[in-house]
C-alpha cells in the first residue's frame, strides 16, 4: 500500500485567505450595491515595465527562428541574467557575489520552501511570529515542525520569535540554540526593516553557532532609508552563514511572470559540505529552469530604461503607502511599516481583535484588509493593509476608513 507523508495531515487548513474570501463573498452577496475596495492580498496591480515587455517580445521572436530557438536552458539560469544580478544587485552595493552563487528560479516562494531539501530534519528552526506562512508550513511538511497545537497556534518543535511593538517588530535572538533562522526584511506582514547592527548580531550568532540564516528580501526594492542594508551580504561574515532569497515579483511586477533568485555563497559550508553544491544538485535534479523569454524580461529590469520604469512603479506604490499611513494616523490609528515596505501594520483600536476590526472595516467602510492574527498569534490586535492597489481606490479606501472612525 502506498503510504503518505503523514506530516501533511497535521497541517491546519489554509484558514486565512479562505476565511477572508468567505466573509467577503458573504458580505458582497448580501450587499450587492456596495463597492468593495481590496487592500488585502499582497499582489501587485501595475503593468510590467515597457522595457521588460519589449525584451520579452524580442525573445519570443527569437524563439520563432532556428538560430534563436532555446530549449532547456541551464537549470541555474542563463549567464546573462546571473551576470546582471551579480553586477546590479550586489557589486553596485559593494558586495562581491559571483554569478555561480546565484540560482535563478520561478519564485522566492518555491525557493523558500524547497531550500529545506538540503537540510536535515533534525535542525531546530526559528521563525518570526507573525510570519509569512510558507516558512512554517514547508518545515511542517518536511517533519521539522513537530505537532500543531490549535490553541496556541504553534508547532511543537519550532522556535517562535515574537515581533511586537515592544521590540519594534524586530525579533530578539532566541534563548535556546537554533540551527535554521528565517528572517524576512522588509517584513511581510509588519513592514519592519532590520538595521545594520541588528543584522550584524544575527550574523555573529549564526557564525558562532554554525546556524544558517535564510534571509528573504523579496521586498528589498521598497527600502527608502539610506542606512538600511538591502542584502544580508552587506554584513561582513554573512557569506559563511546566510542564504538570500530575492524576487522580481514585487521589484518589477513579475508575480504572474515568475522569476526570482537565490544566492548561496560558496563559502557556506556545513557538516563539511558546500551548500552551494547541494543546492545546485537539488536544482539540477528537480528543476528545469526559468523560460528564456522570462529571463530576458528579467534582464531588462536592469537596463537604464528598465530601472527608471520599475522605480516609477515602486514610487507609485510608495505614494499609496504614504496615503495609507497618513490617513490612518489621522483616523487615530497607530500604524507602522509602509516606509521601507509596501505593507502597513495597523493596531486595531480599543483592543479590538484582528477579525473584529476586519469585519468592521468590511461592513462599514467596504474595505478588505488582512487580519494580523492570520500570520500568527503575535499578529492578534493588528491588520495588514497593502499599498499594491490602484492609487484612486487606495485614496477612496482611506477616506472611507477616516470617515467611519472619525
Ligand atoms: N517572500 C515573501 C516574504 C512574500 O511575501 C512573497 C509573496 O508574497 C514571496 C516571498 C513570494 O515571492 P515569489 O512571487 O517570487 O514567489
Amino acid at each position: 500500500m502506498a503510504t503518505i507523508n503523514q506530516n501533511y495531515l497535521k497541517l491546519p487548513g489554509s484558514y486565512l485567505f479562505s476565511e477572508i474570501a468567505r466573509r467577503v463573498s458573504a458580505y458582497a452577496q448580501a450587499n450587492p450595491d456596495k463597492k468593495l475596495i481590496k487592500l488585502g492580498i499582497g499582489d501587485v496591480t501595475r503593468p510590467l515595465a515597457p522595457a521588460v515587455t519589449q525584451a520579452m517580445h524580442k525573445a519570443v521572436d527569437e524563439m520563432a527562428t532556428g538560430e534563436g530557438f532555446h530549449g532547456y536552458g541551464p537549470e541555474q539560469g542563463y549567464e546573462f541574467l546571473r551576470q546582471a544580478i551579480a553586477q546590479h544587485d550586489y557589486a553596485a552595493r559593494g558586495v562581491d557575489i559571483a554569478p555561480d552563487e546565484i540560482f535563478v528560479s520561478d519564485g522566492a516562494k518555491s525557493d523558500c520552501g524547497n531550500i529545506g531539501d538540503i537540510f536535515g530534519v533534525d535542525n531546530v528552526v526559528a521563525v518570526c511570529d507573525p510570519v509569512y506562512p510558507v516558512y512554517v508550513d514547508t518545515n511542517a511538511m518536511a517533519g521539522r515542525a513537530g505537532d500543531y497545537d490549535g490553541e496556541s497556534q504553534h508547532w511543537s518543535k519550532l522556535v517562535y520569535m515574537p515581533c511586537t511593538a515592544e521590540n519594534g517588530f524586530s525579533p530578539a535572538i532566541p534563548q535556546e540554540k537554533v540551527d535554521l533562522i528565517y528572517l524576512c526584511f522588509p517584513n511581510n506582514p509588519t513592514g519592519a526593516v532590520a538595521s545594520r547592527e541588528q543584522l550584524e548580531r544575527w550574523v555573529a550568532y549564526a557564525n558562532a553557532n554554525d546556524a544558517v540564516i535564510l534571509y528573504d528580501s523579496a521586498y528589498e526594492a521598497f527600502i527608502t532609508q539610506p542606512d538600511i542594508p538591502h542584502t544580508i551580504f552587506e554584513i561582513p561574515g554573512a557569506k559563511t552563514c546566510a542564504i538570500e532569497f530575492r524576487s522580481f515579483s514585487k521589484t518589477a511586477g513579475f508575480t504572474g511572470t515568475r522569476c526570482a533568485y537565490t544566492v548561496v555563497p560558496k563559502e557556506l559550508v556545513r557538516g563539511g559540505a558546500s551548500l552551494n553544491s547541494l543546492w545546485n544538485r537539488r536544482q539540477c535534479t528537480k528543476f528545469n529552469g526559468v523560460p528564456y523569454v522570462v529571463q530576458r524580461g528579467a534582464e531588462a529590469v536592469y537596463s537604464p530604461e528598465g530601472q527608471a520604469q520599475v522605480k516609477e512603479t515602486i514610487a507609485y506604490y510608495q505614494r499609496n503607502a504614504q496615503v495609507i499611513r497618513e490617513g490612518l494616523t489621522r483616523a487615530g490609528l497607530t500604524v507602522s511599516g509602509g516606509v521601507n515596505a509596501a505593507y502597513i501594520w495597523v493596531k486595531t483600536p480599543e483592543g479590538m481583535g484582528s477579525w473584529e476590526f476586519f469585519d468592521l472595516l468590511l461592513e462599514q467602510a467596504n474595505v478588505v484588509t488582512t487580519p494580523g492574527a492570520g500570520f500568527g498569534p503575535s499578529g492578534e490586535g493588528y491588520i495588514r493593509v497593502t499599498a499594491f492597489g490602484d492609487q484612486q481606490a487606495t485614496q477612496e479606501a482611506v477616506a472611507r476608513i477616516v470617515s467611519v472612525l472619525g
